[in-house]
């Protein structure tokens, strides 16, 4: 382990994708001191209210300590053969699309391989998806439209560098803290540095910022179509840049210029402010996160940004670039490994017959699929209509987080066969599992995962695994083993797994793809044991700046500038359904909190559900201050507690996504979510449901 001169294990907090260091040291009775790491290059020993209260969330009151059958204690033997003899049966029975795989950005990189491999390459099913179809899979189809590769092109010091930092659908301030200090911090040694938030609601975010866009819920196409449009008039497209690097240029300035921004709601005046800052600074970057991705136009929103940025040239520089930040802490870890349905290992496409084949033969794998799967909304809906009959859920709670969750919850207990892979069976997902398996937790497991400036990091276990708990590599490789795949699945440690994805990434980089990092392939146990952080590319090009010369990775490595047109929301307000509902993260909490809701200080922040609503709202609804209201649409209904404030704008709410039916049975906001999901990416729309408020 690598270990400092005060006996501190190094890893990385577990939850937001800045992907913070820590030093952690454990206490002695059971529990772990957490400081900062003063030398990981995302932090510099920061960290903000969630990293710091981990120490307070590693007990082991509520977890699952044993295998569970039917609500029954069984043995690791009884529990996994039960599991690989089930799937083997259904596969036989039915055909590798009778299986699905749901898993998670919470897992390690290493867990997420062994899992990619083991349903494409042995199962022969491509329906393995992630809670990261939620999370990013609108930024992955947008960067690979316009740079054929799903490359994140910036990093944190761009942007520390940047004249203009425009964050636009990403409360930073509250959902990736660090960063935003370090933006701010950056901003105090620059006064002349500028920011511009682009969202409906007011957020901690706007609080640090220059200008504030409150934007009309899904016209972000319309307002960078706008910019675009702009850009082009005032003569700053890089012309260079466009005639060496870049197709598409005509037919999507032509687009923008027919577009109509006056569906944003925006007044003039801060239009022609935004458009000023924009092209008066040389810098900029351009952070972008949840308000975009979660969007049934979100990969065109991506777009739309990312054809101003190649417009001008402004990526591949220092300080500059279109920037999108993950929500999980190895949401990109899962891009690498082909965590989504339509992806194969190491940013390989599994609907590319070449790709398919050499990853087969690297594999020696007995059968590809040759089509994607099915993504996070249409797989469930599958389960719902008994076509996927066996079902493994490996850390992440559907039940409650999917749109539609109530329908979610029914589908996933009608199914045949249900396995949850987590830390505790208390979820309200896991109570509806047939067999329910023990995973290891953070501060007990070793792997690694890649933050959202492609940072490769370490996290290692110190503390014991309670119970029987077992990684989640070393489960689901014993099952790929059950099943009869003994070679391919004889792992004993997660450094071998780590080297086997780097020496196929090095056959990725033969394809010319972006993710390679074939320099780790041959690391030693011990190295890796005292592996430092650091950012791929690792292989012959080390680090670097993606597309600083363009060098896209397109057949004729040219990107590609889309033609993008405002659509509408999925579902438009109407008489009955008047509101606008928003959902999102609070400051201290995270995801469904299985984690975080342990910590009494986190809890204090916000203690209980609740819905920002505007104060004329309010009144037109008859609700006090921290009154009750009940909002509801054709999917399902939540009480909440009114938190009255001009936040929103009139006719919009907000509610978090924190609360379960364990923690607040009617607080759960998924269930009002409607499944409608973006065409090209296949994510949800989660920022824009129609509802219906009254005083309960
Ligand atoms: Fe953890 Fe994110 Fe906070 Fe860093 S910013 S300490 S990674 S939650």
């Amino acid at each position: 382990m690598d270990r400092t001169k005060a006996d501190a294990v190094r890893s990385t907090c577990p939850y937001c994708g800045v992907g913070c260091g820590v030093l952690l040291r454990a206490t002695g009775d059971g529990g772990l001191d957490v400081q900062g790491d003063p030398d990981h290059p995302a932090n510099f020993g920061r960290l903000c209210s969630k990293g710091l209260a981990l120490g307070e969330t590693v007990g082991v009151e509520d977890r699952l300590l044993d295998p569970m059958v039917h609500g029954g204690v069984a043995d690791w033997d009884d529990a996994l053969q039960l599991v690989a003899d089930r799937f083997s049966r259904t596969i036989a029975d039915h055909g590798p699309g009778s299986v699905a795989l749901y898993v998670s950005g919470q897992m390690l990189t290493e867990d997420y391989y062994v899992a990619n491999k083991l349903a494409k390459g042995f199962m022969g099913t491509a329906n393995i998806d992630t809670n990261s179809r939620l999370c990013m899979a609108s930024t992955v189809a947008g960067h690979k439209r316009a740079f054929g590769s799903d490359t994140v092109p910036g990093t944190y010091e761009d942007l520390e560098l940047a004249d203009l930092i425009v964050l636009t659908g990403s409360n930073l301030a509250w959902c990736h803290p660090v960063l935003y200090q370090r933006i701010l911090a950056a901003r105090s040694r620059r006064p002349e540095m500028k920011i511009v938030v682009i969202d409906p609601r007011r957020t901690a975010s706007c609080d640090g910022a220059d200008l504030h866009l409150a934007l009309e819920p899904g016209s972000d196409v319309a307002l960078f179509n706008h910019l675009l449009a702009q850009i082009d008039r005032q003569g700053a497209m890089d012309r260079a840049f466009l005639a060496a690097h870049v197709d598409g240029v005509a037919e999507a300035v032509a687009a923008a210029h027919a577009s109509d921004v006056s569906i944003t709601g925006l007044s003039e005046a801060d239009l022609a402010r935004f458009v000023a800052l924009w092209i008066g600074s040389e810098k900029v970057v351009t952070v972008f996160s949840q308000g975009v991705n979660q969007s049934t136009s979100g990969a065109d929103k991506v777009n739309a940004i990312l054809n101003c940025h190649l417009a001008t040239g402004r990526i591949g520089k220092p300080g500059c670039g279109p920037f999108s930040v993950t929500g999980q802490p190895n949401a990109m870890g899962g891009r690498e490994v082909g965590g989504l349905a339509n992806m194969l290992a190491c940013h390989l496409d599994l609907e590319n017959p070449d790709h398919r084949q050499a990853v087969r033969q690297f594999w020696d794998a007995p059968q590809m699929p040759e089509t994607a799967g099915l993504k996070a909304v249409d797989m469930f809906r599958a389960v719902g209509r008994g076509e996927i009959k066996a079902l493994w859920i490996i850390h992440t709670n559907p039940a409650v987080s999917m749109p539609d969750s109530t329908a979610i919850a029914a589908a996933i207990s009608g199914c045949d066969f249900t396995v949850v892979s987590d830390i505790t069976g208390q979820t309200d997902t896991a109570r509806l599992a047939d067999v329910l398996l023990p995973a290891t937790a953070w501060a007990e497991k070793d792997g690694t995962v890649t933050n959202s400036d492609r940072t490769i990091s370490r996290q290692r276990g110190l503390l014991p695994a309670p119970g029987r708990a077992r990684p989640d590599w070393a489960i689901l490789a014993e099952v790929g083993r059950r099943m009869g795949w003994t070679t391919a699945f004889d792992y004993d440690n997660p450094a071998q797994i780590f080297r086997e994805h780097a020496a196929l990434s090095g056959i990725a980089g033969g394809f010319g793809r972006d993710f390679d990092i074939s320099g780790m392939a041959d690391i030693s146990d011990a190295d890796y044991a005292t592996c430092k952080p650091f950012r791929w590319p690792y292989a012959a090009r080390k680090g670097g700046r993606f597309f600083a010369e363009g060098g896209f990775f397109t057949a004729n490595g040219k990107a590609r500038m889309l033609p993008l047109q405002p659509r509408g929301l999925a579902a438009p307000a109407t008489v009955d359904l008047p509101y606008r509902l928003n959902t999102g993260r609070t400051r201290d909490q995270w995801h469904t909190m299985t984690r975080s809701g342990k910590s009494v200080r986190l809890a204090a922040h916000l203690a209980e559900p609740f819905l920002e609503i505007h104060p004329g709202d309010a009144q037109r609804i008859g609700v006090d201050p921290a009154g009750l209201v009940r909002v509801h649409n054709q999917h399902g209904s939540a009480i909440l507690r009114a938190l009255i404030t001009d936040r929103v704008r009139p006719g919009q709410c907000f509610a978090p996504i924190h609360w379960t039916k364990q923690t607040a049975p009617s607080g759960v906001i998924d269930c009002l979510v409607p499944g409608a999901v973006d065409p090209v990416s296949g994510q949800p729309e989660s920022k824009a449901a129609a509802v219906m408020i009254d005083r309960f």
